[in-house]
């Protein structure tokens, strides 16, 4: 991700959010005001307008966006301030930073990550895999959501595991086998033999909120898995974290901004169904409960949250965690 997707970012939360972490922001009816830090106010005449993303206050003139807030706020350059604002809304700087040192780690795991989820794709697509079609079928699932949702299929063996260990031996074929070991691809059993990780599952991308593949949640097609894990997740890595990525969010965030609401599912099926039928501004979490890491990440898109949840003790965690769920 370049410093542009961080801009663009900043620009989709409400202006109020990034502000109100720098002054304290009264809001009235629609309005949202705060005392002008820039001159000497004591009534709050500076106007904070988050359809416009602008701040401007009318006796000192001063005004601008998020960014341009913080730079005149803190006395900071472009960059300083970019910074400032990740650390306030829990972003990485260095994740967006990526222009000028590219990680070649990160590099080869984006790679892999796209190149596996176009091979599921593929396998679901050949018609080949009756646990595939009858999943499908089952759910009356539209080839359109399979497509947007780039739904696929693990098969049986270890194609994944063979495919790499078919590259010419060299550096390469080493760093390419370790990083897809790292990102849960593929795995070493005991005899030093590689293994695909993912078998005879339904294969559900999990993206960045940039729409980046990061890690696969699959779902298991024969019953004996089904017993032992229904869904397994790819592990924790530099790539993907559990209790932070967000099932959906980025398909779903135009609408979570759109609607000012977003509706937190119980699981990905939740949310495709969810999706299908018209509810855009779904997501699900990974884990068993959603996280403060999850709901910080919403916080910055809106504050109106929905829960679509079992009343189970997954969902009543999840509820209680909530510090401000009202609705
Ligand atoms: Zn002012």
């Amino acid at each position: 991700m370049s410093l542009d997707d961080l801009k663009r970012l900043i620009k989709d939360m409400p202006i109020s959010s990034v502000l109100g972490r720098y002054i304290t922001l009264s809001h009235k009816g629609k309005d949202t005001k705060a005392c002008c830090p820039f001159h000497d106010d004591h009534d709050p005449s500076m106007h904070v307008n988050d359809n416009k993303g602008m701040y401007w206050c009318f006796p000192c003139q001063k005004g601008g966006d998020a960014i341009h807030f913080v730079m005149e706020f803190k006395h900071l350059n472009y960059i300083e301030a970019l910074k400032d604002i990740c650390s306030q809304i829990g972003v990485r700087f260095e994740d967006y930073d990526t222009e000028k040192k590219k990680d070649p780690k990160r590099e080869k795991a984006r790679e892999l990550l796209q190149r596996a989820c176009e091979y599921y794709r593929k396998q679901a697509l050949s018609g080949k895999h009756q646990a595939y079609l009858d999943f499908v079928k089952k759910r009356e699932l539209p080839d359109e959501t399979l497509e947007r949702y780039k739904i696929g299929f693990s098969p049986a063996g270890n194609h994944l595991a063979a495919h790499l260990l078919q590259m010419p031996e060299g550096p390469e074929k080493g760093f390419t086998l370790s990083v897809a070991q790292e990102i849960g691809l593929i795995g070493k059993n005991d005899r030093g033999d590689f293994y695909d990780f993912f078998r005879e599952r339904i294969m559900f991308p999990v993206c960045d909120t940039g729409g980046m593949v990061i890690a696969f949640s699959a779902r298991a097609t024969r019953p004996e898995d089904e017993k032992r894990a229904k869904y397994i997740n790819s592990k924790n890595s530099f790539m993907f974290n559990k209790s932070q990525a967000l099932f959906g969010l980025n398909l779903a965030k135009a609408q979570i901004r759109a609607k000012d609401a977003v509706i937190i599912l119980e699981g990905q099926m939740d949310q495709i169904m969810m999706n299908r039928h018209g509810f855009e501004n779904g997501v699900a979490a990974l884990g068993t409960a959603f996280t403060e890491e999850n709901f910080r990440l919403l916080l910055n898109l809106s504050r109106n949250f929905y829960l679509a949840m079992d009343m189970d003790r997954a969902g009543q965690k999840a509820e209680r965690k909530n510090p401000r769920n009202s609705k």
